[in-house]
């Protein structure tokens, strides 16, 4: 059975960037599950397993354009240190705005604090190392959720 729309693909990866620091794996985990052809993985790699096998292992490289995307530089924004009161504000450290929405300290200056509301993986090329260990058909719920449900996926 080859991966396709309302497939439901099994895999193990691992993510590196480009200097080759692992970024994230399904290693020691159990493989992700997914959905196919419902945008539940990033673009890049739901047309990289589309067509593949059980037992397929490749690679895949990535633009960030079909990745976590680029950056926008209308997401980076200076906020008087003011506004985040006495706290300790160092760099690195994440907050929810009142929109929802994370963002990441990345400048912390005497007057004022540089948020960056980018996704972190934004403007970075990924590398994956895919293994597909099951295909196989979605269920009728599964593709009326749009996403998996079951040991890998969504509990609910
Ligand atoms: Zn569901």
């Amino acid at each position: 059975m080859l991966i396709s729309r309302h497939k439901v693909a099994s895999i193990h990866y691992t993510l590196t960037d480009d200097s080759g620091k692992v970024l994230d794996s399904s290693s020691g985990r159990e493989p992700l599950a997914y959905l196919h052809g419902e945008g539940n993985l990033i673009p890049g790699m739901e047309e990289g397993l589309e067509g593949r096998k059980k037992g397929d292992k490749f690679k895949l490289h990535i633009t960030p354009e079909k990745g976590y995307g680029v950056k926008d530089p209308a997401m980076v924004q200076k906020v008087p240190r003011a506004a985040f009161g006495d706290q300790k504000i160092e760099k690195g450290m994440q907050f929810r705005t009142q929109h929802g929405q994370v963002v990441t300290v990345t400048e912390t200056g005497l007057t004022e604090i540089t948020v960056d509301g980018n996704h972190p993986l934004a403007d970075v090329a990924l590398n994956f190392d895919v293994e597909v260990m099951e295909v196989r058909e979605a269920t009728a719920e599964e593709v009326a959720h749009g996403h998996v449900h079951g040991p890998g996926g969504h509990h609910h």
